[in-house]
């Protein structure tokens, strides 16, 4: 008979309790669900421009960027929006 198996998909091993293997009943057990090797981790905050990950040097809302790399991109912006009106002025 090959009906008590391991309820875990691609897992074959004999269930153990609840249908599930002991492998996989401990790590529901441990962790509250069987695929925790699947689990997403939340990432600590990462400036994608200066790689910096110190927790104080981020916005709340806004995580991939730093607040100082934040700060020059939108002078930056200005900095084009300004070009753009400066050269359509010229323009004229
Ligand atoms: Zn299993
Ligand atoms: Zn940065």
């Amino acid at each position: 008979m090959n009906s008590h198996h391991c309820s875990v998909e691609e897992c074959s091993e004999p269930s153990v309790a609840r249908g599930l293997c002991w492998k996989h009943y401990g790590r529901r057990r441990r962790h509250g669900s069987v695929d925790v090797t699947k689990r997403r981790y939340r990432m600590p905050p990462e400036c994608r421009f200066c790689g910096t990950a110190e927790p104080g040097a981020f916005y709340p809302s806004y995580k991939s960027v730093c607040k100082q790399c934040r700060k020059v991109q939108a002078i930056q912006r200005e900095e084009m929006r300004v070009d753009a009106l400066v050269d359509s002025a010229a323009r004229r």
